[in-house]
């Protein structure tokens, strides 16, 4: 065999490796939309696209990414988690999302998420307050080509007054009680999401509308995220 041809066949053997590779994962990712989430009930389209296409396992840190479709939520450094697939769908759902809202997510952590809402709607404003998690996600949604998402490096706690009123909020770490600076900056008609519990405790995710100044607040189901660490929170050193 002249040298060409070894070349050309071990290229060809490199390509099909990743397209496997690639078919892997779409493989596994369409099976957990079906079994995890269109199983248990979630129908809004926006929500099952958005997670047939956005690939989890980029988001997820190589030593775990082989469990990236599974059940659960996985380690991503800094004691912090990416939210089980279900909670993710169930979450963005509960938002009723439109196309041209302006969503504010505290809490980026690995991006999945933002990466989720920018997919449904036009602009996403997430904030993180560990660095290297920010900077992390913030460069993978670029890589994925995600212009619509800005990451913020600070403490979600006081929102992001500069970009609001917001159409709709997700607070993916938990506060002890519901942040008003976060109440007052969503738009009339807005609505958001937070998991609201002590630390260490079973916490209930609410859903909060925001009609003509009233504000409606609806538990959905019990759940256990991450403790929101913020200076504003006076029990906390
Ligand atoms: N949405 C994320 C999962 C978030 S885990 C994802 O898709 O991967 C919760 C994140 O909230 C952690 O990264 C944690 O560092 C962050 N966090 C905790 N307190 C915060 C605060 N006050 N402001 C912003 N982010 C906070």
């Amino acid at each position: 065999m002249t040298r060409l041809p070894v070349v050309a066949v071990f290229l060809l053997i490199t390509i099909s490796l990743a397209a496997t590779n690639e078919s892997r994962w779409t493989r596994e990712r369409e099976k957990m939309v079906r079994n995890q989430v269109e199983a248990r009930g979630i129908v809004d389209p926006n929500v099952t696209l958005a997670m047939r296409k956005v690939p989890r396992h980029l988001f997820v840190p190589e030593d775990f990414r082989a469990f990236s479709y599974r059940d659960s939520p996985l380690p991503i450094g800094e004691n912090q988690t990416i939210s089980q697939p279900y909670m993710v769908a169930i979450m963005t759902e509960a938002l009723h999302l439109l196309e041209g809202d302006r969503v504010l997510e505290i809490g980026t952590g690995s991006g999945y998420q933002a990466a989720i809402l920018a997919e449904i709607v036009e602009e996403v404003y997430t904030v993180e307050i560990i660095p290297s998690l920010a900077l992390r996600a913030d460069s993978i949604l670029k890589e994925l080509g995600y212009s619509n998402v800005v990451v913020k490096i600070g403490d979600g706690y006081a929102g992001w007054e500069e970009y609001a009123p917001f159409d709709a909020i997700m607070v993916t770490c938990a506060p002890p009680h519901v942040p008003q600076s976060l109440i007052d900056q969503l738009g009339d008609g807005g609505r958001m999401v937070v998991p609201v519990g002590e630390e260490g405790k079973v916490q209930t995710l609410i859903l909060i509308e925001k009609i003509a100044d009233q504000i409606l607040q609806t538990p959905l189901l019990p759940c256990v995220f991450v403790p929101m660490r913020s200076n504003h929170i006076p029990q906390q050193e």
